[in-house]
């Protein structure tokens, strides 16, 4: 598990649809990715956010909005872990 990967898997991690052992794998790697870490905890701000929204579930155009955010993170990190 590296970053990218991790980070490709944060979106279904916090949406609970991860295999137990991918789960497991990227579990291990944000208990040591100091660049992961925080990263999880602004991500899940914001999904709390949404799902506080009336609507119960994150839209698809939520999910692309964060996807995207993703992606420029990953365009613009120099980490390689
Ligand atoms: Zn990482």
């Amino acid at each position: 598990m590296n970053c990218r990967k991790a980070t490709t898997l944060m979106i279904d991690y916090l949406s609970g649809t991860l295999d137990p052992q991918t789960r497991a794998a990227w579990n291990a790697h944000l208990y040591d990715c100091r660049d992961c870490t925080p990263f999880l905890e602004t991500y899940q701000k914001t999904v709390e956010a949404l799902r506080s929204l009336p609507s119960q579930e994150i839209s698809l155009e939520a999910r692309d909005r964060i996807r995207r955010s993703l992606e420029r993170r990953l365009k613009h990190s120099s980490t390689a872990c």
